[in-house]
């Protein structure tokens, strides 16, 4: 249920509605934004049924919620999309945000240069994973504390904030100490044990799209997350899994517009995993962006040929350059800046 609030409603009829939806036995969420308020009921709607809402002061008006999501549903929040603040950045704010850096962190120089050169390119955040899932149990799956302790020294000297793949619930409470954004990767997007455990962080989390999910897996995902009290989710659409072979995977453009109309929560693309390919990155950013998407995070190795995990489709530096250079007419398209 979502109660409308009156453009004068006091602070002192917000917490009376919030007593009395609290005594029926439900929970609330109050989203303040610059033209209204919200008032969120989380819980049995049928608990409602013999509370005259309509009638408290300071209701304008009072709407069922459909969804099986309710947190992530657009309507839970005053504003059409919340923003998720990363260091001094803001993903939902009137500029796309890009993360950038290597699939893997592999070590401490190479790090430090990826920084650097992504920094000076201009991205916002620095990627790179230290626990990696990977499909062959032989293959490198990563450097844990070791890269997380290169991660947050490199940002330290570039001032740019990290996102890093967290795999495993026993290890979030580490990852979360190291990092200022935790990623929820494709294999895990249902891990329900792991979306409760960053529920409870207050890290803001970056979710992506499931290979086999629908958007409203993803969703109710999300709501895992928000329903242990974390509401700071970016979505993030990498591809699926079709029958194309040609590309790593399919990159589904239409669920950022669906997406940004159906959720409050950012949207970010990961055009690298979604083609597979260095030379597809481009296009599929442009496309990203034009479509509405609240920013991009994209695969940079400083050596693509030698990367131990996805230099197929990393970009060089000079490539990410030029991408960062040709991003802004298409962020342009859709009313935003980069
Ligand atoms: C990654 O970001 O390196 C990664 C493993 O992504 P995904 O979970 O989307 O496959
Ligand atoms: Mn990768």
């Amino acid at each position: 249920m979502i109660i409308v609030a009156r453009k004068d409603i006091t602070a002192d009829q917000i917490d009376y509605i919030r007593e009395r939806v609290e005594g029926a036995g439900l929970r609330t969420h109050i989203s303040i934004g610059e033209s209204r308020t919200i008032i969120g009921c989380i819980g049995d709607e049928a608990r409602l049924a013999n509370l005259p809402l309509l009638s408290i002061p300071g209701v304008q008006s009072v709407h069922p919620v459909m969804r099986p999501y309710k947190l992530a549903a657009r309507g839970f929040s005053a504003d059409p999309t919340t923003t998720v603040r990363v260091g001094d950045h803001s993903f939902g704010g009137p500029r796309c945000l890009v993360a950038a850096g290597p699939c893997s962190v592999e070590g401490s120089p190479m790090m430090f240069e990826t920084g650097r050169a992504v920094a000076e390119s201009g991205a916002s955040l620095l990627r790179g994973g230290a626990f990696k899932p990977r499909t062959s149990p032989y293959s490198f799956d990563g450097l844990k504390e070791e890269g997380l302790r290169i991660l947050s020294s490199v940002r330290s000297e570039t001032g740019l904030p990290v996102v890093t793949e967290v795999l495993d619930p026993r290890d979030a409470e580490l990852v979360a100490s190291y990092a200022d954004m935790l990623q929820i990767g494709a294999r895990n997007m249902q891990n329900f044990s792991l979306l409760r455990e960053v529920g409870q962080l207050q890290r803001p989390v970056l979710l992506k799209r499931g290979m086999s999910a629908t958007l409203k897996d993803l969703l109710l995902a999300a709501e895992y997350v928000m329903s242990r009290g974390n509401m700071q989710v970016v979505l993030c659409e990498r591809g699926i899994r079709t029958f194309g072979a040609e590309t790593r995977n399919t990159f589904d453009l239409a669920a950022i517009p669906w997406l940004k109309m159906e959720t409050h929560l950012p949207v970010i693309a990961d055009p690298s995993h979604a083609g597979g390919r260095r030379d597809l990155v481009a296009p599929l950013s442009y496309a990203a962006l034009a479509a509405g998407a609240d920013g991009l995070i994209v695969e940079v190795h400083p050596d693509p040929e030698t990367a131990m995990s996805d230099g197929d489709q990393s970009l060089t530096f000079a490539e990410f350059a030029d991408l960062m250079d040709s991003l802004t007419v298409f962020a342009e398209a859709a009313g935003r800046s980069m």
